[in-house]
Formats: structure tokens, C-alpha cells, sequence
């Protein structure tokens, strides 16, 4: 496959983050046409290079490249759903946030219509775009990802997941899961110390080194869990981790327990199967089988 660094683009939604991958598009000279519900969200893009369409379906005619940067799925079915016979032979890269079963049906929709199509999904704020550290997560055609590729590294690091285009949704998903529920920690561990007189920013100065260093053990959990042996030595077992100290301080705080509990709840679940002497990595069983 060839690649194409002068194709047309045409950019759907300018909001915070459709407006930044827009731009980058502008700054790096890519024929770029942009289109926003509401007028007015165009005018920068314009003053840098940029072209504005007066409707979605002009801007799809426009671009034989198309990019959805949507609310939400919805919004996305709203906006093209009467434009299929225009984006029919053209390529559309949707970077909407959506579950993997809504962008599994956007491909379905996709191949229905004769558009090339690719899922994306953001790993960055909007003014991450562009500069280190942004990442963009990609899954559907091989061939769009190819071709495009340069373009697509305009944005962040480009990683591409398979032709499933549910892959690249189900990743980010996964990954923000992850970071919620360490914010939920970070934020708890402020919660406790508060009644004591710290503030949120000396926690913060303890805490960021202290999560950083941790998540040295995500490669020690991952062998285990990949290997499918909890009972290998050298781990610190279930019940040595049972959470009991850390949710009575936190009763003692007089603060609420959800967040350890939570934890404490997925390890007693675990000791109750009488599995106690394994490894903490095995709380995974527990969060595999909902109770
Ligand atoms: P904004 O709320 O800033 O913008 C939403 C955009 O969607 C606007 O252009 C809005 O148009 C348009 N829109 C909403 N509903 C409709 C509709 N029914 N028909 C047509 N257009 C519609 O969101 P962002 O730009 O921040 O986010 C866009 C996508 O990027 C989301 O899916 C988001 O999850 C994802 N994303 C955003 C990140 C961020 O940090 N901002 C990070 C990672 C992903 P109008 O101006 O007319 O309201």
C-alpha cells in the first residue's frame, strides 16, 4: 500500500479536541476542510490555512479523506447516516470516543456503504495533540492505517491493534479503567491524611513517586496471570493482603471505606474459595466472574 501526503482532508466537529487535530493537520500544510455543527468554531482554522464547509455534506465531498471527532457515537450516526451515498469509495477514520461494540457497528456500517474505515482512540488531552507523550490507539482496515500513517503520526504515537475494529475502543477503555481507579486511590489516600492537616498537595508530592514505583509490579502480575499459576513463590499471598489495618484507619479517619473496600472485597471473595496462600495477582478471578 502507497502512501498519500496529499490527500484531501475534511475534518467533522471542531470541538476541543477536533479543533486540535484540525489544526495539526493545518499547521503541517494538508489540504484540510473542516465543518462544525454550530458556526463559528472555524474561524482560526480558517485564518491558518484551513477551509470551512457550510455543511457536513459538503465537507465529506471535499475530503477523500474524512475524520469524525464526535460527541459520541450518536452524534456520529446523526451527522453521516444521510451522507452515505456521498462517503461511499472515500475513507472514514472515526477518533469519536465509543464502546467496541459501537465501533464494531460503525465498520458494519462502514462496509455497508463502500467506505474504507478505521477506529481510532485518543490516549491525550487536546493540547497533548501533536507534542510528546500523545497517543492515538487505532483498530479496522490495515490498509487505511498504512496509507495514512503519517498523517495519523501528526496527532501522537500511532499504534494499530487489528482488523477488529472493536480493539483500539476496548484498549482505551481498559487503560482509562485503570487510571480511574488509581485517581479513586490517589484520592483516597488524600481523604485519609486530610482529618491529620495535610494537604492534598503534600500527599500528591508523596503519592506520584510512590504509584510511579508500583507500577514496576505490573510485569510481576502479568507473568503470574499469564502463566496461570497463583501459587508461585515469592509473592505476597491473599490473606498477608487482606486489607483489614488499611480499612480500619480508614474508618478510624472517619472517612468513607468504598474505595478499600472494593479492593479488600475482591481479595475476601478469593480467600472464601480457599485461596488465601496464593498470590494477590489472583483478584483477577475475581473481577473476571461478577458476583
Ligand atoms: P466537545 O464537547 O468539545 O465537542 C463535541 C463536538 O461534537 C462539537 O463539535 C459538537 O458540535 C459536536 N456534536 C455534538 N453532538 C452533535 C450532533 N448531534 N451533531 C453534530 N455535531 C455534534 O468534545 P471534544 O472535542 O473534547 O471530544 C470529541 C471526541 O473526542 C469525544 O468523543 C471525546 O470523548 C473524544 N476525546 C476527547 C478528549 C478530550 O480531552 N477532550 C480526550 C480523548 C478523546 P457543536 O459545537 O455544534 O456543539
Amino acid at each position: 500500500m502507497t502512501t498519500d501526503n496529499d490527500v484531501q482532508v475534511s475534518v467533522l466537529g471542531l470541538g476541543a479536541m477536533g479543533s486540535a487535530l484540525a489544526g495539526a493537520l493545518v499547521k503541517a500544510g494538508y489540504s484540510t476542510t473542516v465543518w462544525n455543527r454550530t458556526s463559528g468554531k472555524a474561524d482560526d482554522l480558517v485564518a491558518q490555512g484551513g477551509r470551512s464547509a457550510a455543511t457536513a455534506r459538503d465537507a465529506v465531498r471535499a475530503g477523500q479523506l474524512v475524520i469524525a471527532c464526535l460527541l459520541d457515537h450518536a452524534s456520529v450516526h446523526e451527522v453521516l447516516d444521510p451522507l452515505s451515498g456521498d462517503l461511499a469509495g472515500r475513507t472514514l477514520i472515526n477518533v469519536t470516543t465509543t464502546t467496541p461494540e459501537q465501533s464494531r457497528n460503525m465498520a458494519a456500517w462502514a462496509a455497508d456503504a463502500g467506505v474504507a474505515y478505521l477506529d481510532g482512540g485518543i490516549m491525550a488531552v487536546p493540547h497533548m495533540i501533536g507534542r510528546p507523550g500523545a497517543s492515538v490507539l487505532y483498530s479496522g482496515s490495515a490498509d487505511v492505517f498504512q496509507r495514512y500513517t503519517s498523517l495519523l503520526e501528526l496527532w501522537g504515537t500511532s499504534t494499530y491493534f487489528g482488523a477488529d475494529a472493536g480493539l483500539a475502543s476496548l484498549y482505551d477503555l481498559a487503560l482509562l479503567a485503570g487510571m480511574y481507579v488509581m485517581f479513586a486511590g490517589f484520592l483516597h489516600g488524600a481523604a485519609m491524611v486530610a482529618p491529620a492537616g495535610v494537604t492534598a498537595g503534600e500527599f500528591a508530592a508523596m503519592a506520584a513517586p510512590w504509584l510511579t514505583a508500583m507500577t514496576g509490579g505490573f510485569e510481576g502480575f502479568a507473568a503470574v496471570i499469564d502463566g496461570g499459576d497463583y501459587t508461585v513463590e515469592g509473592q505476597q499471598s491473599l490473606e498477608f493482603s487482606s486489607l483489614d489495618h488499611l480499612v480500619a484507619a480508614t474508618a478510624e479517619q472517619g472517612i468513607s471505606t468504598e474505595v478499600v473496600a472494593m479492593v479488600q472485597g475482591l481479595i475476601q471473595r478469593q480467600i472464601d474459595a480457599g485461596h488465601g496462600a496464593e498470590g494477590f495477582a489472583r483478584i483477577i478471578e475475581s473481577i473476571k466472574q461478577p458476583v
